[in-house]
């Protein structure tokens, strides 16, 4: 049996320093994923640093208008601020999505943002995978691919990011603050989350001993709608086959006057939709509009085996949260 220390923050700086100092430490929030990981067996590491009493827990005011998200604030507590509820409903729909009722009631803001992927292979300790063991291959290559990426995967690993959350925030443009050996930073969130390449082992482009600290939502206007969409293959706790985030303002002739949409279940990221926030700027708000933009998002798609479906199903739920979006039936 392997020892594993375990040792409470006292505060931010305490954790980066007793976690960067030592490859095999690591911080421990609310544990919904790396406590799975460590009874699998997929995580191995000889310290938890707890940071969970010294992250901050509460949702803040910006001068600016926007919300500043304690890194700690569980994702229960953030769906139902009243806040995020009317400003940023993209946020609290993707977060009601996710996971189970109990698992929202532990599992923080930061943590969610660090969620491994889901791949069956990278879970199974017995089957070759380039993230869990950089350099052994990639069972999915070969494998059932149903729930695997459709863009922007790389011959070594065709993973899809799980997080709900973090596929809203992609479409908010949220900013993810973190502490870390080095000091402080802040990244943007289409910075954070790194595509596969060849080095899939990384999710993130934070450092060892990097801790979030917190995440800003810019300000909101009244006259931008929001609002998520999760197509998965049962009701509740399940994770996306294709999940939309969209945020969408029209001017007073039916047009677009700003858009973003971001996509997950598709890809190693929570997937920015620029292509099709291209083709819609300034167009008409329509469905035509729309599904046509959706089409050229997914032009670039290469599915595998298992998941062509995904192609017709991504751009199907486009069009139907940007037309919910267009007609004023969700805010
Ligand atoms: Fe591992 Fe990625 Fe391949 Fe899954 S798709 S087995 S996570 S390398």
């Amino acid at each position: 049996m392997k020892p594993l220390g375990y040792t409470r923050a006292g505060g931010p700086a305490d954790a980066v320093a007793a976690v960067a100092g030592r490859p095999g430490a690591s911080f421990l929030a609310g544990g919904t994923n790396l406590v799975d990981h460590l009874k699998l067996g997929i995580a191995a590491p000889d310290l938890l640093v707890d940071v969970t009493r010294c992250l901050s827990d509460t949702v803040d005011d910006l001068a600016d208008g926007g919300l500043r998200l304690g890194a700690g604030v569980r994702n229960a507590d953030l769906a139902a601020d009243m806040r995020v509820r009317e400003r940023y409903p993209v946020l609290a729909q993707a977060l009601l999505a996710g996971a189970s009722g109990q698992l929202r009631n532990v599992a923080t803001t930061g943590g969610n943002l660090l969620q491994r992927t889901r791949c069956p292979y990278f879970q199974d300790r017995a089957a070759a995978c380039n993230k869990r063991v950089p350099g052994a291959g990639c069972a999915a290559l070969d494998g059932v691919t149903r729930h695997h990426a459709i863009l922007g995967a790389s011959t070594a690993c065709v993973a899809t990011h799980p997080s709900d959350m973090a596929v809203a925030l992609r479409a908010l443009d949220a900013v993810v603050h973190t502490l870390g050996p080095a000091g402080e930073r802040s990244i943007p969130i289409g910075d954070l989350h790194r595509l596969p390449g060849d080095e899939p082992e990384r999710d993130t482009v934070l450092e060892h001993g990097e801790l979030i600290t917190a995440v800003d939502l810019p300000a909101s206007s009244p006259t931008v709608r929001s609002a998520y969409r999760k197509v998965r293959e049962r009701a509740s706790y399940a994770f996306a086959l294709v999940s939309v985030a969209a945020v969408l303002e029209t001017d007073g002739d039916g047009r677009v006057a700003d858009v973003a949409i971001a996509l997950g279940g598709v890809a190693h990221v929570p997937w920015r939709a620029s292509r099709a926030e291209e083709a819609l700027r300034g167009g008409p708000a329509t469905d035509e509009a729309f599904r046509a933009a959706a089409r050229a998002e997914l032009a670039t798609a290469t599915p595998r085996r298992d998941n062509a479906f995904k192609v017709p199903l991504a751009v199907g739920a486009m069009t139907a949260v940007l037309r919910t979006l267009a007609t004023g039936a969700a805010r």
